[in-house]
């Protein structure tokens, strides 16, 4: 057994909450913790549901931003992009002048998960429509649509620590078995 469990989605941190971390989930305590916090699961679990959940933090928030060309789940990020979600924007030419067509991704696992993670990751990757780059303004943004963007995405890093570490999922149960193939 190694001496640290490695951290790396927490990378971005201050050493001394990386072995706070540390020592939760070594002491098998994450799980609990996290749990204690947000004991619900939201309930959007198809494409079409999350289609409509980002779509309402749109317009509710940012309204005038492009408009979205695609909102589903994808089994593969976490794999691929180590991400939690992506905003994709590809170049489409329309009678002549370009348009970006855009299009959030969020990885599949969020689809049992507590509702402010899922509010987390859609604010993120909304907050791309404007902001590229992870600066102030990006921030910013996701702090008006989510106050508590910066714990929030404390606790959904933890909970992939926690799952790195060899922890159980913790919002899904025996009856849930609708996301084994590429969200469908
Ligand atoms: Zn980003």
């Amino acid at each position: 057994m190694t001496a640290s469990v490695p951290l790396p989605y927490l990378q971005a941190y201050p050493p001394s909450l990386q072995q706070q971390a540390m020592g939760l989930v070594q002491s098998g305590r994450l799980g609990d913790w996290l749990l204690q916090r947000h004991p619900e699961a939201h309930q959007m679990r198809s494409d079409k549901a999350l289609h409509g959940y980002v779509t309402g933090l749109k317009t509710e928030y940012m309204r005038n931003a492009a408009p979205l060309a695609k909102v589903v789940y994808d089994s593969k990020l976490q794999l691929v992009y180590q991400a939690l979600g992506i905003h994709m924007r590809s170049g489409k030419n329309h009678g002549g002048k370009t348009q970006s067509r855009h299009e959030i991704r969020i990885g599949s696992l969020f689809k049992h998960a507590p509702e402010p993670f899922l509010r987390m990751i859609a604010v993120h990757e909304l907050a791309h429509l404007r902001e590229t780059d992870h600066n102030k303004a990006f921030y910013q943004l996701c702090e008006y649509m989510e106050p508590a963007y910066h714990q929030l995405e404390l606790e959904t890093r933890l909970y992939l620590t926690w799952l790195d570490a060899g922890g159980k999922r913790l919002w899904k149960d025996a009856r849930d078995s609708d996301d084994s193939v590429n969200g469908r």
